[in-house]
């Protein structure tokens, strides 16, 4: 109830072409976030919830149309190298390579802010968490916006992030003035956040600009225990204050199941089978390679192994999928690829809530 009597402003929805965004589109958008107001729009990762970065009220605004605690965070978004010294203290030398390396483009990057940050803006830190997309439709809006776009995922807090407009538009519609729908995503996870504020860089979030890429630009780079481990630094304050919160959740329970392959899928179809015998409905999350080999349940093929791009894209939608169907129960694989394991299993046990059964 409460949550529906928010939804009192009217939505624009609005496409746009991901390669020539219409420039008198762009211009309206721009204009919302400069008086104050909200637009959700595409990134190369996933959608964001975009709003003045120097404006406190418009990053107020973000924190309560998502339903997000106020103290995690947001990321400002730049479409240029230019506008990075206003915001940032202090660019050290190896996050200069990294820009190079990889903006425009999915990666992140913390420093210690400037005044001209509003501490609405940076959760209340001393730090700002910086990015520049590898997205037309977003560098179109940065510039028409003034510069500087402060964006979680528009997704409402603890959901799956969004990879689609109409992801968004069933989290957000009435909270936000306008989305800007440039068709679905191409990475499909969060940006990889580096931490720049330490002797050593230091990966709060891994993503699809992953550890060995790093490594080839800066040499040593350390992790967050945290990204994969539930326990770790529990007690400690956590570096990415967002890694606390629930994230990513299905409205179902979600179980990863982890062991030689076999074996996994030889425990799911003995679960998915107990489960519908108890008149429950049961969805299961398989790599193609294994996906037929699951006779009950509702099996999505969430993309080969061997191609794990493929698997990051499809995460977040096939979550929301299940929601939509309503499934009692959801029983996933694990997914420790090579390149991009890292980042989809730090999402997929955070769905999970941690759990996992080793067979
Ligand atoms: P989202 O855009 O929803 O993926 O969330 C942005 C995330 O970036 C937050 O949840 C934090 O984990 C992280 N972040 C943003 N700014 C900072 C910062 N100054 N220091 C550490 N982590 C940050
Ligand atoms: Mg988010």
């Amino acid at each position: 109830m409460e949550e529906e009597e928010k939804r009192t402003v009217e939505t624009a929805f609005v496409r746009v072409d991901r390669e020539n965004p219409d420039a008198a589109t762009m211009a309206l958008a721009g204009e919302i976030i400069r008086q104050g107001g909200l637009v959700a729009f595409p990134t190369e990762t996933v959608y964001g919830l975009g709003g003045d970065a120097l404006n406190p009220d418009a990053s107020r605004k973000i924190y309560a149309a998502k339903g997000r605690p106020s103290d995690n965070p947001l990321i400002v978004h730049i479409a240029d190298m230019e506008a990075l010294a206003p915001i940032a203290a202090e660019v050290p030398e190896a996050a200069r390579r990294l820009a190079a390396a990889f903006w425009p483009g999915p990666l992140t990057m913390i420093f210690p802010k400037t005044d001209l940050v509003p501490t609405a803006t940076s959760g209340g830190l001393s730090t700002v968490a910086v990015r520049m997309p590898n997205h037309p439709v977003a560098l179109a809006l940065i510039r028409a916006s003034g510069g500087y776009i402060a964006a979680p995922s528009a997704n409402a807090s603890g959901r799956p992030s969004p990879t689609r407009a109409e992801h968004v538009r069933e989290d957000l519609n009435g909270r936000i003035d306008m989305i800007l729908d440039g068709g679905p995503v191409e990475i499909g996870l969060e940006s990889t956040i580096v931490d720049f504020t330490e002797d050593v860089p230091m990966v709060l979030r891994p993503g699809f600009v992953n550890l060995q890429m790093l490594r080839d630009v800066l040499g040593e780079v350390r992790t967050d225990p945290a990204i994969l481990d539930a326990n770790a630094g529990k007690n400690l304050r956590p570096r990415a204050p967002g890694m606390r919160y629930r994230h990513y959740a299905p409205k179902a329970p979600l179980l990863i199941v982890e062991g030689p392959a076999e074996r996994v899928t030889e425990r799911i179809n003995c679960l998915a089978a107990e489960d519908v015998a108890r008149g429950l409905s049961v969805g299961i999350i398989a790599a193609a390679e294994t996906a037929g080999l699951y006779p009950v349940g509702r099996v999505r093929d969430i993309g080969s192994r061997s191609t794990d791009e493929e698997i990051a894209r499809h995460l977040f939608e096939v979550l929301r999928d299940f929601d939509e169907e309503g499934v009692d129960k959801i029983y996933s694989e694990a997914f420790d690829t090579p390149r991009l394991g890292m980042a989809i299993m730090n999402r997929l046990l955070r769905a999970a809530g941690h759990r996992v059964l080793e067979v």
